[in-house]
C-alpha cells in the first residue's frame, strides 16, 4: 500500500513553499510529481495547481501548438512526422489532462511498493511512520487536478516558461504499460532518445544478473510497425553521411492519436550481449553488434518506476558461435529511462593517470572527425544522495557488517555521500532504482560481484547491485569445517573442468562479471584461510563469528567499491606496513580477543579492491569496525574519480587491475607483502607448518559431516600427496621467477618515469638488488630454497632474518609424529563435527589417521622433489648477468645452480631399499633399487640442461661427475668390469629394464671427455 505519513507529506510541501521547483522535490523524495501537487492542494487551498504547474514547467505533451516530430537529418521519412495538434479549446485541454493523470496514477499504483520504499529512507524528516495516513486516492486527485486547472500564478510565469522552453528541448516522455505486458509508446516518444539498458538473470542456480551494454536510443514510428534504432553518437565519425543501426521492429498492436503500443516480446527476439564496460578504450563496432538469439520468449511483466519503465521477458537463449542446441534459461530485464543525460561529457583516464588508478570504463566510442576511440569512466551522479540497501534476507549476524562496509566509502569521499538501509522485502536485484547488496543463500558456491548499469554515451553510473554469497558466512567452527569441505571440493571440481566456472556455464557471456576470481583459487585460499583459523587451539565459536563478519566487511566494501565505479587494484599488499609474522600474530591476537591497539595504525594493503588472503581480509573488517580510518589508494581513488584530485597520481600509489596481473611479477591475485620472495617463502613456511592439521581435519569432515548422508568410511578418506605438492611448488616458482631477468616488479617500476629500452638495466639491476636483499633475510640461496626440501643436502646455516617464520623441513618421519602428537592434544582429543556435535577419534580411528598420515607425507616427499626439478628445468637465470654484464663467482645464481647440481646428484644416485632378482647369462643377480622413481631421476637429470643457465657450461662438470658416479655404481650392481663381454640381451627382464632406465639416464649427462692429446 502507498502510505505517506503527514509529516513526509508536510516536508515535501514545505520544500516547494521554500522556492525548490517541484520537480526536484519530487527527485529528492522520490514520489510523483502529481503527488506533490496533490499535497500542497490540500495544504494550501490558494497555492498554484497541478495544471499550472504542469504547464508551467513540466509539460510536455500539453504544448498548445502543432507539435511536429522533427525527422532526424538520416530519417528523412515522411512516415514518420506524425503531428500532434492540441486544441487551446480548455475543455479538449482537461480531456487530455484526464487522461494523463489518469495514467499516471494508474501508474504509481503499480509501483506501490518501491516508491513507499523509496519514501522512507530519504525522508529524513518523516521519522514516525503513521498507518493510519491516508493512501492515494486516485479519483480525487483527478478532479482536484482537473479543476484547479486554469488557476494561474503571474509572478512565477516568466520563469516557467523558460522552463518550458528547457524542458521542451530535452524532454522524452517516459514509456507506459499497456495492458497485456504490453508497451505504450506516447506519440510525442517518437524520435527522442531513450537509454535502454538490460540485465540478464540465469534462471539455475543463482539467479543473479549481469548488467549489458547500454544503448541510447530512438523510436521511429512506420505505417507497420515501430523500428528502434541506436543512436549513431559514438559509433560513427561524421553526420554528414546518413547512417541508421536498426535494433528491431515491434509489431503494432493498436494505436490513436496519443499513443502507439507494440507488442515488445515479439519485436524483441535477441539480446545484445555485449557487456557493459570495456577493458579498453577501442572500439568495436562488432562487440557492439554481437547477439544472441531468443528462440523462444515471453514478456510477462512491465512496470512503471517514476520515468523508468521495466520489462522482464522471460527467454531462451541461443548462441550460434558456440553451441547451437543450447538453450540458456534466461530472464531479461529492460529498463527504459527518456535519456536525460548530456549529449557529451564524462570523464575519461589519461594515460599519464590510468599507471595509479583505473575506473570501469564505457565500451569505447568513436569521436566525430578525428575517429579517436574513448571511453567514459563509470561514476555516480552525486547531487543526490547515494543510497545504498542491503537485502531483506541478510542473516541478523551480518546486518551491521553489511551497512559498514557500505558506509566505509563515506570515508573515501570525505564526507557523507552514500546512505545505507535495509531494502524492502520484494524488492531484489537488480532493481531499476535500487543499489542493492543482494545475499543470496548459497553456502557451496563462493562468489561474491558487483555491475552497474552505466550510461554508455556519459559513463553516468544508473544503479548498480552486489551479490554476496552465503559462503561467507562463517558463523561457527563447526560451519568453518563444512565450508572448508565445500571448498576443498569446488577447488577439486574447478580443476578436474578446466576453466569450467559453474555461475557463467552459458558461454555467450563469458567474461561479464566484474570481480571475477578463478573459483578454485579463491576457495583454495578461504579454505586454507579457515583452516589455519582452526588451527589455533583456543579459538571459540564467538571468534569465528567475528572474524566471519568483518570478513563480509571487507567482501561487501570491495563490491561496493565496484558499484562505485573502482576497478581492482591488486598491488594494493605492495602497500603492507605488516609483514607476514606480523599479520600472523594479529590473527592470533584477534582470535583470542586481545587488546589490538598496536594494529590500528597498520596497513595490509591500501586498497580494498585487492583479493586479501584470509587473514588480511579479516584485518582490513576489523579495522573497519575498530578505526575511522580509509585505506589510503581508495580515498585517492575515489576523490581522483569524483572530485579530480591528484593525489594518486602525486603520490604514485601503487596500482595495478586485472590486465595487469601476470605482466608484473609482485602483481597477483591473494598475494601478500611487500617483497615478493619473502612472500612466496612464507606462504610456503605456513603451509608447512600447517600440514598435520590440514589431515586431521579431513578426516573429521569424513566422521562428522553436517548432512549425516554425506558421512565417508574414514577407510576410504583420500589425501593427494599431488595436489599438495603442486601447491608448495607454485609458491617455489613464484621465488624462483625472480631470477629471470624480465620478470617485472611493479614496486620497483613504479620508481622509474618510464618504463622502455633506454632504463631497462638500471630497471633489472634494481630487482637484482632487491632479490640478493631478499635472500639475504632469508639466510641465503640455501634457506631460501633447499634447506626445508626433503633432501639430505650439505646446506650453509645462516640465520633467518627475525622478522620471518623458517619454514619447517619436510621429513616424513617428524611428521606423522607432529600427526600423532596433535590428534591427542586437546584440539582434537575431542572436537566439534560439522554437525555441532561432539566427537572423538577412537583408537583404531587415530591409528588409520596415522599410518595414512606417514604414507601420505612419505609420497608427499617424492612428489615434492620432481616437481621442484621440473621447475628448475625451466627457472631462467638471467637476471645476475642481464643486471652485471658479468657472471658472479659466487652470486645468488651461481649458488642456486651449485644446489642445483647437488640436488640432482642426491636424486638421481641415492639408493633404495628395494631389491630387484634376476639373471646376468646364467648367473643368478640381485640388486639395490634406486630410491627415486625413474621419472624424477630423469626429472633430475633434465634439471641440468643446458638449454636453461647462467651460461653454456653451467652444469657440464655435474653431469659428467653424476655420470661417472652413475655409471660406478651400474658396473658395481652387476659387476660388469670382471665380465669378459656384457650385452644387454645377456640380462634378464626386470634387470634388462632396469639397466635400460640407467642407460636413458645416462644418456642425458654426457661423460667428462678426457682431454684431446697433445702433439
Ligand atoms: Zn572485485
Amino acid at each position: 500500500m502507498l502510505r505517506y505519513t503527514k509529516e513526509f507529506k508536510a516536508q515535501a510541501v514545505d520544500l516547494v513553499r521554500h522556492g525548490k521547483p517541484v520537480q526536484e522535490v519530487a527527485q529528492e523524495l522520490e514520489v510523483g510529481r502529481n503527488l506533490i501537487y496533490k499535497w500542497i492542494q490540500k495544504e494550501t487551498p490558494n497555492a498554484p495547481t497541478r495544471q499550472r504547474r504542469s504547464r508551467d514547467r513540466t509539460a510536455r505533451s500539453y504544448t498548445f501548438r502543432p507539435l511536429t516530430i522533427q525527422p532526424r537529418p538520416f530519417l528523412d521519412l515522411p512516415s514518420v512526422q506524425c503531428s500532434l495538434l492540441l486544441a487551446r479549446n480548455s475543455d479538449m485541454f482537461k480531456t487530455r489532462l484526464n487522461t494523463i493523470l489518469t495514467a499516471l496514477v494508474a501508474l504509481s499504483l503499480c509501483t506501490n511498493n518501491i516508491q513507499a520504499a523509496d519514501a522512507k529512507p530519504d525522508a529524513k524528516k518523516a521519522k514516525k511512520a503513521d498507518p493510519k495516513a491516508a493512501p492515494a486516492k486516485k479519483a480525487e486527485d483527478k478532479k482536484t487536478a482537473t479543476k484547479k486547472a486554469e488557476a494561474k500564478d503571474p509572478a512565477t510565469k516568466k520563469a516557467a516558461t523558460k522552463k518550458r522552453k528547457n524542458r521542451k528541448k530535452k524532454g522524452a516522455p517516459a514509456l507506459l504499460v499497456a495492458a497485456n505486458h504490453q508497451v505504450s509508446i506516447p506519440k510525442d516518444a517518437f524520435g527522442k532518445e531513450y537509454l535502454m539498458s538490460a540485465s540478464l538473470i540465469p534462471q539455475s542456480e543463482a539467479p543473479t544478473s549481469t548488467g549489458l551494454a547500454g544503448k541510447i536510443v530512438r523510436f521511429e514510428l512506420f505505417h507497420d510497425g515501430v523500428d528502434i534504432y541506436e543512436s549513431t553518437q559514438g559509433l560513427v565519425v561524421t553526420d554528414e553521411l546518413p547512417a541508421k543501426r536498426l535494433i528491431t521492429s515491434f509489431p503494432i498492436v493498436k494505436q490513436d492519436d496519443k499513443a502507439v503500443i507494440i507488442d515488445f516480446n515479439k519485436g524483441m527476439r535477441r539480446v545484445f550481449s555485449e557487456i557493459w564496460y570495456g577493458m579498453s578504450t577501442r572500439f568495436s563496432a562488432r562487440d557492439r553488434d554481437s547477439v544472441a538469439e531468443l528462440p523462444q520468449s515471453r514478456v510477462f511483466s512491465v512496470t512503471r518506476d517514476r520515468d523508468q519503465l521495466v520489462i522482464r521477458q522471460s527467454a531462451q537463449v541461443r548462441d550460434r558461435r558456440f553451441n547451437p542446441n543450447e538453450e540458456g534459461r534466461y530472464e531479461i530485464r529492460y529498463f527504459f529511462a527518456p535519456y536525460t543525460g548530456k549529449k557529451s561529457g564524462g570523464k575519461e583516464h589519461t594515460k599519464r593517470e590510468s599507471r595509479y588508478v583505473r575506473f570501469f570504463e564505457t565500451q569505447g566510442q568513436l569521436e566525430k572527425t578525428s575517429g579517436r576511440a574513448v571511453s567514459k569512466i563509470a561514476l555516480f551522479d552525486l547531487k543526490k544522495p547515494l543510497q545504498f540497501y542491503w537485502s531483506a534476507n541478510t542473516p541478523k549476524d551480518y546486518v551491521q557488517a553489511m551497512k559498514d562496509g557500505i558506509l566505509y566509502w563515506n570515508r573515501a569521499f570525505g564526507k557523507e555521500i552514500i546512505k545505507a538501509g535495509p531494502a524492502p522485502k520484494k524488492i531484489t536485484a537488480p532493481d531499476s532504482r535500487h543499489n542493492i547488496v543482494q545475499w543470496v543463500p548459497w553456502d557451496s558456491a563462493g562468489f561474491a560481484y558487483a555491475d552497474i548499469l552505466v550510461d554508455p554515451r556519459t559513463g553516468e553510473s544508473r544503479h548498480g547491485q552486489a551479490y554476496m554469497t552465503s559462503v561467507f558466512a562463517v558463523s561457527s567452527k563447526a560451519r568453518a569445517r563444512a565450508l572448508i569441505r565445500s571448498l576443498r571440493e569446488q577447488a577439486k571440481k574447478a580443476e578436474e573442468k578446466e576453466g569450467d566456472d559453474k555461475e557463467h556455464r552459458h558461454s555467450m557471456f563469458p567474461s561479464s562479471k566484474v570481480c571475477r576470481v578463478d573459483h578454485s583459487i579463491w576457495a583454495k585460499e578461504l579454505a586454507g584461510g579457515l583452516e589455519d583459523m582452526l588451527a589455533n587451539e583456543d579459538v571459540t565459536d564467538a571468534a569465528v563469528l567475528r572474524a566471519s563478519q568483518d570478513y563480509v566487511r571487507e567482501v561487501v566494501a570491495h563490491e561496493v567499491g565496484h558499484v562505485l565505479g573502482l576497478r581492482h587494484n591488486f598491488a594494493g599488499s605492495l602497500a603492507a606496513t605488516m609483514n607476514h609474522k606480523e599479520l600472523d600474530e594479529f590473527f592470533k591476537a584477534y582470535l583470542k580477543g586481545e587488546n589490538l591497539d598496536k594494529y590500528k595504525d597498520k596497513l595490509s594493503g591500501h586498497s580494498m579492491m585487492e583479493y586479501t588472503a584470509f587473514k588480511g581480509s579479516v584485518f582490513v573488517g576489523w579495522k573497519m569496525r575498530a578505526t575511522d580510518s580509509v585505506l589510503p589508494h581508495d580515498k585517492a581513488a575515489i576523490q581522483w574519480g569524483y572530485q579530480d584530485k591528484q593525489d594518486v597520481k602525486e603520490q604514485k600509489m601503487f596500482f595495478g587491475t586485472d590486465d595487469d596481473v601476470g605482466k608484473y611479477g609482485d602483481l597477483n591475485r591473494f598475494d601478500y607483502g611487500v617483497e615478493p620472495v619473502l612472500g612466496a617463502y612464507s606462504e610456503i613456511s605456513a603451509y608447512l607448518g600447517n600440514l598435520p592439521n590440514s589431515v586431521i581435519e579431513t578426516f573429521i569432515r569424513a566422521k562428522a559431516p553436517v548432512d549425516p548422508r554425506d558421512a565417508v568410511d574414514l577407510k576410504t578418506v583420500n589425501l593427494s600427496p599431488g595436489a599438495t605438492a603442486s601447491t608448495i611448488a607454485s609458491d617455489y616458482r613464484d621465488i624462483l621467477k625472480w631470477y629471470r631477468a624480465s620478470t617485472r616488479s611493479l614496486r620497483l617500476e613504479n620508481k622509474f618515469d618510464f618504463i622502455g629500452d633506454l632504463n631497462r638495466r638500471e630497471r633489472v639491476k634494481a630487482h637484482w638488488d632487491s632479490l640478493n636483499g631478499q635472500l639475504t633475510k632469508l639466510g641465503g640461496v640455501d634457506n631460501a630454497l633447499f634447506a626445508y626440501l626433503p633432501t639430505t643436502l650439505k646446506l650453509e646455516n645462516k640465520p633467518v632474518d627475525k622478522s620471518i617464520v623458517a619454514a619447517q623441513k619436510i621429513d616424513a618421519k617428524k611428521l606423522a609424529e607432529r600427526l600423532e602428537k596433535l590428534l591427542n592434544s586437546p584440539a582434537y582429543s575431542e572436537f566439534v563435527g560439522l554437525d555441532e556435535k561432539k566427537y572423538k577419534f577412537t583408537d583404531d580411528e587415530k591409528k588409520l589417521i596415522v599410518e595414512r598420515g606417514k604414507n601420505y607425507f612419505e609420497e608427499l616427499e617424492k612428489a615434492l622433489i620432481r616437481q621442484i626439478l621440473s621447475a628448475f628445468e625451466r627457472a631462467t637465470r638471467d637476471i645476475g648477468f642481464e643486471a652485471t654484464r658479468e657472471l658472479g663467482e659466487k652470486d645468488a645464481v651461481a649458488q642456486l645452480e651449485k644446489r642445483i647440481g647437488d640436488l640432482a646428484r642426491a636424486v638421481i644416485i641415492a639408493k633404495g631399499t628395494k631389491k630387484i632378482e634376476g639373471r646376468l647369462s646364467k648367473t643368478a643377480v640381485t640388486i639395490t633399487d634406486f630410491k627415486y622413481d625413474h621419472a624424477t631421476r630423469l626429472g633430475a637429470a633434465r634439471a641440468l640442461t643446458d638449454r636453461i643457465g647462467s651460461y653454456r657450461s653451467w652444469s657440464k662438470d655435474a653431469k659428467a661427475d653424476i655420470h661417472a658416479k652413475l655409471k660406478a655404481e651400474i658396473d658395481g650392481q652387476l659387476n660388469i668390469p670382471n665380465l669378459k663381454t656384457f650385452h644387454e640381451s645377456n640380462l634378464s627382464r626386470p634387470l634388462r629394464q632396469w639397466f635400460l632406465k640407467q642407460s636413458e639416464i645416462l644418456a642425458l649427462l654426457p661423460a667428462r671427455k678426457a682431454p684431446p692429446p697433445r702433439k
